[in-house]
């Protein structure tokens, strides 16, 4: 009887995203996996590039699945997988393959392991089905502005948007300027406290903060230019890129894809 208690202790169910994956001795593999109530968690997956593996086809790439996981001594590992949604069509579009990618990279770096976040958990399985569910490319790099905006906010990073980072002035609604380090809006008269300020438009502002306050079915609606979607783009990508204190590996090949899906001119930067 305690033999069989025992074991029962060392299993639990859990709800599962997979993030990441890496192959791990000779049939095995380890995944990095995002739960709604143990967090982010690194487990191994036995057995599973053998194609006679009935666990493989459950816990692809960004695959939602109930897992059965046993207690190790290092990490955890999955005995039983079952897919609750695949999310398929993600595997079969390369634009929406890479947004997941890089949403998938985002919550990853973002979080410790066992760092117990739900609302990031639902945040990243909502973007995917919206992923899924987005016909218009177009659409795509606003969704890519919400996750990044909602995630901030949800770890603790939500850029100031209101009022002067510096002064704590209340913006008036004028052009205004963005400081990563300062961790927001800068007013004209702070703009020189921080080496790394940059010059925000006011519209672009004015998008900054209806992305980062109104939910998702709103923030599709938005019809912007070209260049207010590279305003934001850089801007986020920068104060993310000083958040995490190191280049996120995903960007620039997301804008490589995205701009040969939408038939725009690759341009290469130069890394500065
Ligand atoms: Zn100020």
């Amino acid at each position: 009887m305690d033999i069989v208690r025992t074991t029962r202790e060392r299993l639990y169910r859990t709800d599962a995203i997979v993030l990441k994956r890496q192959d791990f001795g000779e049939a095995d593999r380890v995944l990095t996996v995002l739960t709604p109530t143990h967090g982010k968690l690194r487990v191994v997956a036995k057995g599973v590039r053998r194609t006679s593996s009935r666990k493989a086809g459950h816990i692809e790439l960004f695959s939602q699945s109930e897992m059965l996981l046993a207690k190790g001594r290092s990490m955890d590992v999955i005995t039983q997988a079952q897919a609750i949604n695949l999310f398929r069509a993600l595997h079969d579009d390369l634009l929406r393959f890479t947004y997941a990618s890089y949403f998938a990279e985002l919550a990853d770096k973002f979080l410790e392991e066992n760092d117990t976040h739900q609302d990031v958990y639902v945040l990243l399985r909502e973007a995917l089905e919206e992923l899924v569910g987005e016909a218009s490319d177009a659409r795509l790099p606003l969704l890519g502005r919400f996750f990044e905006l909602r995630l901030l906010g949800l770890v603790g990073y939500q850029p100031e948007l209101f009022v002067c980072a510096h002064c704590k002035t209340p913006l008036e609604a004028r052009d205004q300027f963005f400081s990563a380090s300062a961790g927001g809006v800068l007013c004209p008269a702070c703009r020189l406290t921080e080496r790394d300020a940059m010059s925000l438009p006011l519209t672009t502002l004015k998008v900054l903060r209806f992305v980062q306050t109104r939910d998702y079915p709103e923030v599709r609606q938005l019809a912007l230019s070209q260049e207010i979607h590279q305003d934001l783009e850089r801007l986020l990508l920068r104060y993310l890129t000083h958040v995490l204190e190191r280049q996120l590996k995903s960007p620039e090949f997301l804008e490589l894809v995205r701009r040969q899906a939408l038939g725009e001119p690759v341009r290469v930067r130069s890394s500065s």
